[in-house]
């Protein structure tokens, strides 16, 4: 449902926290944020239920860390609870994923999927997604965005994605079919990704709306790419918002 991710100098979580409040108004059952802190670890906290009842639970916790996904979940298939609850991560524990929309061939890739050894913890059509961009890079020794762009060629349906990678900190992979996605160009090299730009607007008016089909690469050295899933890279169309 709603997705806010954020790369930068700054904390990443106070922003994904507020970033999620503000898509509230779409309406969720759960939610979730994923960080990875100095030490490289991924910790990813979900709560069914409200927003705010996700800022309780993880203040208990480690949340630091300047790079991060967050998603406010309207549950499509599985129940709205903790497991179910987004993102979802790899089986090593190096990856995470947020999702907005459906995997119409969830079933066939998920059967595929437990023929090669993987584990589904969630009954989400969402989880196929973790599992096959894993299976993908450890088979074709690949990278993060690379492996995206392969698993997004055998999937059927609507999605708005954002991949953390443990092994490459200073990156965040997106993608989108049917299901909004914008980029926000923030200040020092920050990059902000969310399903619209109302949680953006407070940090840049620097925005590219993503088109179907189209991985946008977010890197601290790189700056923003953007390829299609065909792997031709294209030249990020960068819009001016009008500031309220
Ligand atoms: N289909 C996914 C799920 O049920 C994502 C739903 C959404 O867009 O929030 O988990």
């Amino acid at each position: 449902c709603g997705i806010v991710a954020y790369i930068g100098k700054e904390q990443a979580f106070p922003i994904i926290l507020k970033g999620l409040k503000r898509l509230e108004y779409r309406g969720y059952d759960s939610a979730g944020i994923a960080v990875l802190n100095d030490d490289s670890s991924l910790n990813n906290y979900k709560r069914s239920g409200k927003v705010s009842e996700l800022e309780e639970f993880a203040a208990q916790h480690d949340s630091t860390g300047t790079v991060g996904i967050g998603h406010t979940r309207w549950a499509t298939h599985g129940l709205p609870n903790n497991i179910n609850a987004h993102p979802h991560v790899s089986s090593d524990g190096e990856m995470a994923l947020i999702h907005n929309g459906i995997i119409e061939n969830y079933d066939s890739l998920r059967e595929e999927l437990m023929s090669r050894g993987y584990v589904f913890k969630s009954e989400t059509d969402t989880e196929v997604l973790i599992h096959l961009i894993d299976d993908i890079k450890k088979n074709e020794q690949v990278k993060t965005a690379e492996a995206v762009r392969i698993a997004l060629n055998s999937v059927i349906g609507a999605y708005a994605i954002v991949v953390l990678s443990k092994d490459n900190p200073n990156q965040l992979v997106a993608a989108r079919k049917s299901s909004p996605l914008v980029v926000g160009i923030g200040k020092d090299g920050a990059f902000y990704l969310a399903s619209d730009a109302t949680p953006i607007i407070e940090y840049t008016n620097e925005v590219v709306y993503m088109e179907d089909e189209e991985i946008a690469v977010v890197d601290r050295n790189d700056g923003l790419r953007i390829f299609s899933i065909q792997d031709k890279e294209k030249v990020p169309y960068i819009q001016r918002l009008e500031l309220k």
